[in-house]
């Protein structure tokens, strides 16, 4: 499989290259030039386990030796502490799919365990050197170091907003003792420090100097790793329920972990719809309520990794909105580079889109999930997946299931369950260890040139 850009200005380029630079040179990002139809495998798929599983879907986009892949996938999910990798639990009527069994308690180690192990793979053949730049909403950032840590040719650098990220989440990076780490506290939002990530790989001279690397949410490498869990998910709730389709609730920041079900959805798996699910921020929610999409100002939440108004992966939507017009993406995004906004035309009698509904909880309401759920089943839920079980069940429908991404352990963002709960319920022993222990980092301001400074430094 090959990859084109969004904006159409770049060759089409080998599954190798577009893992290897993350962000197309164009600026645009990186899509398969088609997308495999697999109506004819559901059957034979539903039984397979999660390697399995994976191994056949991934095969389809990543051209590596069927050997090799076989054991960059089972690497990563010997890195998971359940036997089935992403297991689905029911609570309430709801089903839970639980990603966050990974090394750093949150799905995005679903992604970055595999991510890592491709990069070294690639690395190891080409004998050069990657130096990993990314902007962290907090998960991001730990699931990338603890999926890079020890690995060979590699260095990491993760931007962070300052202060905006949980007390647990913070720890899980600077804590990291291993010197190829490097945590920056930014003074600013996360989209400050996205913006400033995107600004340096767009200089292409310093990029190839430096030889960059992203692992953000635009890598597609991560996006194909999260294809898989839509497919074991469904193909659970499929089974226990007897059902022909499912809806799928998703907590939504970059736009990625959605975007994942929706290639999912377009392979051929039965998802009736996707639930989009935000926080306070909420300009994706509105955009599929009204066709226009508006940057607004971030608000810190208690699911901080939701605290995101400029989806980076929203626009690879946009490019199958678009009919796949790269003229068309350019000038969108060129739009809303200058005036916050853009606007998508044509939208039909059923809304925006008929496979995505949209709805966005407040932090009030998803702790009042949490607290319910936790009484009334001992069930306890972190604040992100909160608001996706919040807002899922607004369309919930009484002939069919709902599945409900869970996308961090509850240990991860104690506060928010101490909030909900008024108990100190939220414990993992790995997250206790980890307080007392000395940390790493630097506080910079939220200035490219003082990021680009900070690289040079440390990159002979
Ligand atoms: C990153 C993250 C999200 C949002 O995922 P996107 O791919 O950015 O939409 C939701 N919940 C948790 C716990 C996360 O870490």
């Amino acid at each position: 499989m090959n990859y084109i850009s969004t904006r159409g200005g770049t060759e089409a380029v080998d599954f190798q290259t577009t893992v290897m630079t993350g962000l197309a040179r164009d600026g645009g990002l990186f899509l398969p030039e088609s997308i495999p139809d697999i109506h004819a495998e559901l059957s034979a798929w539903a039984t397979l386990d999660y390697g399995a599983l994976a191994f056949e879907i991934m095969r389809r986009y990543a051209d590596l030796p069927a050997s090799d892949l076989r054991t960059l996938i089972s690497d990563s999910c010997a890195a998971f502490r359940h036997p089935q990798v992403a297991p689905v639990v029911a609570v309430d009527g709801v089903h839970i799919l639980e990603l966050f069994h990974g090394p750093t308690l949150a799905f995005k180690d679903i992604a970055l365990q595999f991510l890592g192990r491709v990069f070294e793979y690639y690395l190891a053949r080409s004998g050069r050197r990657l130096n990993i730049l990314a902007a962290t909403s907090g998960d991001t950032g730990s699931a990338a170091i603890a999926g890079v840590c020890g690995r060979a040719g590699i260095r990491i650098f993760v931007l962070y907003p300052h202060g905006r990220i949980s007390p647990m989440q913070e720890l899980q990076m600077t804590t990291v003792p291993d010197d190829n780490v490097f945590c920056l506290a930014v003074r600013g939002s996360f989209d400050d420090c996205q913006s400033i990530v995107k600004t340096i790989f767009r200089d292409l001279e310093f990029r190839d100097r430096y030889e960059l690397g992203a692992v953000n949410s635009i890598n597609w490498a991560r996006l194909l790793a999260q294809i898989v869990y839509y497919f074991y998910g469904v193909f659970q709730v499929m089974a226990r329920c007897g059902a022909r389709a499912v809806q799928v609730a998703v907590p939504t920041g970059n736009f990625g972990d959605i975007f994942a079900g929706y290639l999912a959805l377009r392979m051929g798996l039965p998802i009736s719809r996707l639930i989009l699910a935000t926080n306070e921020n909420d300009s994706l929610a509105k955009f599929f309520t009204s066709g226009l999409y508006r940057r607004g100002k971030v608000q810190a939440t208690l699911s901080p990794s939701m605290d995101i108004q400029v989806a980076s992966n929203f626009e690879r939507y946009l490019y199958y909105r678009v009919d796949r017009n790269p003229r068309e993406i350019c000038r969108l995004m060129e739009t809303f580079a200058q005036s916050g906004e853009l606007r998508l035309n044509g939208i039909g009698a059923t809304g925006v889109d008929e496979l995505i509904a949209a709805g966005s909880s407040a932090t009030a309401e998803a702790l009042a999930i949490i607290k319910e759920f936790y009484e009334q089943h001992g069930y306890l839920l972190d604040p992100h997946s909160a608001v996706g079980v919040s807002v899922g069940r607004e369309f919930q429908k009484a002939d069919e299931p709902t599945l409900a991404l869970a996308t961090a352990h509850p240990a991860k963002f104690a506060e928010a369950v101490r909030r909900a709960t008024g108990r100190d319920l939220a414990h993992h022993p790995e997250l206790d260890a980890l307080v007392g222990k000395p940390q790493r980092r630097m506080i910079l301001n939220a200035d490219v040139e003082a990021v680009r400074a900070f690289l040079r430094e440390r990159i002979p």
